[in-house]
């Protein structure tokens, strides 16, 4: 195991121990928390929305919580989901709606998850807005698939996320193109085993480039997610030669992360939109940011000696 992979084990793990989870929570915004977050607030998320649009930059509105253990906590989330796509329509920000199936109650019952899925993207049609459902770790993909192929069935407003480390993700690609899925691609921030997911970071950015291809070749509108400028250029390249429309992907970035960089393809003429989190569940958030980069530990680690 490299030394880069062992660090994001153990930050990957930490993400799930309880005490750390109560420590990080209490301090975590002095930590550092607030480079990846927008705020608590969803005030504090539109005004962050405000700012990055000004600089001709789209955004993608995030309320942070997963893997809501009570009925209640679910149907709260879908109001809160709800609430964000109007707060969007009455602000007039450029922005749609991310949120997780674990938060709408995908553990709890895959029929209530539905239902609450439901209620917001109706919302987002509604308001001519929408709703990107993200994907979580492998063992919820399948149920996290069938749920967008359900209610792709009857809305063309929602799309999903494939990650380019999991082994299924090309069967997937293929089948999700047939019927003409809006697809965000990323590499994958959660800890799988070598049984599901490439585990050597050549074959997960090869991976990545060839579901990239695929989709945009297959004439779908696709998601290019990553701060990997080698992936991003070589991305630019291919739609160039195959006379990919501007107007067929975008690049994702996510808040606080190369910065410069989502400013001077939205200055190069790219779409370019930022994903935007906010609220006060951040904390296994901020442990996957913590465990892509080991530079991002020795930040926090700064801001623990000055505090
Ligand atoms: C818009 C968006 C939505 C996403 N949605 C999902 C999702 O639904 N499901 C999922 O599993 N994953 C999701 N991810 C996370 C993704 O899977 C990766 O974990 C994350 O993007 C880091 O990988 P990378 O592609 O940037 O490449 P890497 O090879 O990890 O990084 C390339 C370069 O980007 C910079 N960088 C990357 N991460 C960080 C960081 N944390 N801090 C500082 N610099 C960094 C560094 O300069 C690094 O050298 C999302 C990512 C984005 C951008």
């Amino acid at each position: 195991m490299t030394t880069a992979n062992l660090g994001r084990t153990i930050v990957l793990s930490l993400a799930g121990n309880r005490a750390v989870s109560n420590l990080v929570s209490r301090y975590g915004f002095k930590l550092g928390a607030r480079r990846f977050v927008a705020g608590d607030s969803l005030a504090d998320a539109i005004a962050a929305a405000g700012e990055l649009n000004r600089a001709g930059i789209a955004v993608t509105l995030d309320h942070l919580g997963e893997l809501v253990a009570e009925p209640e906590e679910a149907v709260n989330a879908a109001t809160e989901g709800v609430a964000v796509l109007d707060a969007i329509a009455q602000s007039g920000v450029d922005s749609n709606l991310s949120l997780k199936l674990t938060q709408l109650g995908l553990d709890i019952d895959p029929e209530l998850c539905w239902r609450n899925l439901r209620r917001v993207v109706s919302r987002a049609a509604e308001l001519h807005n929408f709703v990107r459902i993200d994907m979580e770790d492998s063992s919820r993909v399948p149920a996290t698939i069938e749920i967008f192929k359900r209610l792709r069935a009857e809305y063309s407003n929602v799309g999903l996320v494939l990650q380019s480390y999991l082994y299924r993700s090309e069967a997937d690609q293929r089948e999700l193109a047939a019927l003409k899925a809006n697809l965000r691609v990323v590499k994958g921030a959660y800890r799988e085993p070598k049984e599901v997911a490439y585990p050597g970071k050549a074959d997960v950015d090869a991976n990545y480039l060839r579901l990239v291809k695929a989709h945009l070749r297959a004439g779908n509108y696709t998601a290019v997610a990553t701060h990997d400028e080698k992936l991003i250029g070589e991305a630019i390249r291919f739609a160039e030669e195959a006379r990919i429309p501007l107007d067929r992907f975008e690049f994702q970035m996510l808040f606080g992360i190369r910065k410069g960089l989502q400013r001077s393809l939205a200055e190069r003429g790219f779409k370019v939109r930022v994903y935007v989190p906010y609220g006060r569940q951040w904390y296994p958030y901020f442990m996957r940011r913590l465990a892509e980069r080991p530079a991002n530990i020795l930040f926090v680690l700064r801001n623990l000696l000055r505090a």
